[in-house]
């Protein structure tokens, strides 16, 4: 895609999140109700094929490009992000990681949006560990019989089909060469527990899946070899966290829109609050935060984007960006005063979704240990 295409890409996102999610964020959110008619918006936009290959359909969209979406989407209202970042996280999987057979089945279906859904790592008792899950996969003829519990599933209850961690052999050593990925649809033996309520990333579905027998074609196995599922769920993180650094820019950056507006609007003492020098302070740390999170994201995409390994660079950049929009929203709720308390204002919303970043795709402590290691790998004595 031409660099002119890309900008006529994301002008034409910047023009329906102005026309048609800003305006709906705060009842949406408020309501904690899902934004259907964003789907199809999104389905039209092409939002759901994204990042994956045109030949299936998709448009193909670099990382970086891509990021740019997501932080502007984001600095509108990073909800409904959700929607079809989790899908493509599950969409990478598969391109990188799938036979040719599983490419041309799945990906034209996940770029249509026609099958939407997400990726099932977590469990009730292993978020960071990931080793530890317990739901488990038993090979029984051409099937995989699959039981468990997975949590916190974005897109758990709107969406059909999910990439799902699982261990294929629970007495391998070391514990990730009993761990696969799987293709499952919903059907019989595969619930939906209940809808997580949450303090922020309101409206969105986050939830159990529950799996009792569930029965999966064998082929639906991605890579169709047992024991890769560890390495092709972290390798899908390094896209997740570039992702997620995207939507703690968008964050940082609208509460600093927000605050500009507002301290030019605002009087005290006679003059706009933008004149008093303990505001601007914060006005420029929040700018600076804002460009230092885009230029951190911009490197790991790149490098992304090369084929290149890029974990220690998509983890500073998912650490500084997360944080950034934890940061540049408390300092909004500060510049808005008390304003900032009232639920008719967005402030409070950018406030309660900006840690969830902090959380998501690995947390920032584990961030740190990954930035940590890497630095030791590449520079030793
Ligand atoms: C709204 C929401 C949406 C989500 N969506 C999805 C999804 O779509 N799919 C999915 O699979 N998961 C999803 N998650 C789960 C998310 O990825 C996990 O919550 C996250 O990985 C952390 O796991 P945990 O919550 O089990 O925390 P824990 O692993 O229990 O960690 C608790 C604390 O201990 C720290 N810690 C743990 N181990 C170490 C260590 N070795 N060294 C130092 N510190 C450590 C952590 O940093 C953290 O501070 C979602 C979560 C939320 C809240």
């Amino acid at each position: 895609m031409s660099p002119d295409e890309s900008r006529e890409i994301l002008a034409s996102i910047e023009r329906w999140v102005e026309r048609e999610v800003r305006p709906i964020a705060r009842r949406y959110d408020h309501a904690d109700e899902y934004p259907h008619e964003l789907v199809g918006q999104m389905q039209a936009l092409g939002l759901f094929g994204a990042t994956i290959a045109e030949e299936y359909g998709g448009l193909g969209l670099s990382a970086s490009v891509y990021a740019q979406i997501v932080t502007a989407i984001s600095a509108a209202w990073m909800a409904p992000v959700g929607i079809f970042n989790s899908h493509l996280v599950m969409a990478a999987c598969v391109q990188r990681h799938g036979t040719p057979a599983q490419r041309e089945r799945w990906l034209p279906r996940f770029a249509s949006g026609e099958v939407r859904g997400g990726i099932g790592l977590t469990e009730p008792d292993a978020g960071t560990d990931l080793q530890a899950i317990r739901t488990v996969a038993r090979r029984d003829g051409a099937h995989y019989v699959i039981d468990g519990t997975k949590t916190w599933i974005t897109n758990g209850v709107y969406g059909s089909c999910f990439a799902v961690l699982v261990k294929t052999d629970p007495g391998a050593e070391p514990r990730h060469k009993g761990m696969s990925l799987l293709l499952c649809e919903k059907g019989p033996g595969f619930t939906i527990g209940r809808k997580l309520k949450k303090l922020g990333y309101k409206s969105i579905d986050s939830a159990e899946l529950v799996f009792e027998g569930l029965r999966v074609p064998a082929d639906q196995l991605i890579g169709e070899v047992e024991g890769s599922g560890f390495q092709q769920a972290i390798a899908g993180l390094e896209l997740g966290r570039i992702n997620v650094a995207a939507r703690g820019a968008g964050i940082a950056l609208g509460a600093l829109r927000e605050s500009l507006r507002y301290a030019q609007q605002r009087r005290t003492f006679g003059k706009p609050i933008a004149q008093h020098q303990a505001i601007q302070l914060k006005l420029a740390d929040m700018a600076t935060r804002v460009e230092a999170a885009k230029l951190l994201i911009d490197q790991a995409a790149a490098k992304y984007d090369a084929g290149e390994r890029c974990d220690l660079e998509a983890g500073m950049a998912k650490l500084f960006a997360s944080e950034a929009g934890v940061e540049n929203s408390l300092e909004a709720m500060r510049i808005f005063g008390g304003y900032s308390y009232s639920t008719e204002f967005d402030i409070e919303r950018y406030y309660r979704d900006a840690p969830l970043m902090c959380i998501g795709e690995g947390t920032n402590e584990m961030q740190r240990i990954i930035i940590a290691r890497q630095l030791l790998e590449r520079n030793p004595l």
